[in-house]
């Protein structure tokens, strides 16, 4: 991996903080719902450890992850702390023992092979969320929707696991409202099979995600900057 980028001094984490923290307490007044609806996410790929203690120290208590062996280098600093680690990356199943082990929560189930290997593992894993593909773009990972019901029933049969939502990452475009309508979808398909938990939105478009339900917002660049190195 290229060098890390500079990570946010204390002073600018706690600013951007206070910033994001208005963004979502507007979204939630404007959608008639409780701040507490929503979970803040922290997004602390490609950022060191040191980056997640100072969120942890500002309050912060759910991190997310993208690779497992990026987690396996924070881990001994930071898997101490009063703190859940989501991995929202894509999982290999052959990573998914050491996953288990490493993450709280995984929002990337995409086939019952991958359940059931993370249902076989020891570890501490045990809420999951299905990340779903909604666009047809090549590179993207997930269910596709017509595969949803049969990998629910197929989590549902596995005791060892809670699945509690889903996940979608809608194509990436610099207007926030190109988001919505991914979003809607997936409220409606997690409505459909009584799931609580969306987990959608992030920097640039979680007003338009708590406008359309989302319960978990993954939040990266506005929190701990660019991740481009410096
Ligand atoms: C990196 C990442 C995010 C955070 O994105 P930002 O735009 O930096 O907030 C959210 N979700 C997933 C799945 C990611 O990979």
């Amino acid at each position: 991996m290229a060098s890390a980028p500079r990570p946010p001094t204390p002073a600018e984490l706690a600013a951007n903080l206070a910033r994001v923290e208005e963004r979502i307490h507007r979204a939630c007044a404007r959608a008639s719902r409780p701040r507490e609806s929503v979970l803040l996410l922290a997004v602390s790929k490609v950022f060191p450890a040191e980056a997640i203690l100072a969120a942890h120290a500002l309050g912060l208590r759910d991190f997310g992850e993208n690779y497992v062996q990026e987690m396996d280098r924070k881990a001994p600093q930071v898997r101490p702390l009063d703190a859940r680690f989501h991995l929202i990356g894509h999982l290999q199943s052959n990573k998914s023992r050491r996953a288990a082990e490493l993450f709280d929560v995984i929002q990337t189930i995409d086939s019952p092979k991958l359940a059931r290997r993370l249902a076989e593992a020891p570890g501490r894993v045990r809420e999951v969320l299905i990340e779903v593909k909604l666009s047809e773009e090549e590179s993207k990972y997930g269910c596709a929707p017509a595969d949803l019901a049969a990998l629910i029933d197929a989590l549902r049969a596995l005791p060892a696991l809670r699945l509690t939502g889903l996940m979608t990452m809608p194509p990436w475009s610099d207007d926030p409202e190109a988001a919505r309508p991914y979003f809607v979808r997936l409220r409606e398909l997690a409505q459909t099979h009584n799931l609580p938990q969306l987990s959608m939105g992030m920097s640039h478009d979680l007003e338009a995600a708590i406008q359309e339900g989302a319960t978990i917002i993954r939040i990266g660049t506005a929190l701990f900057g660019s991740r481009r190195r410096a």
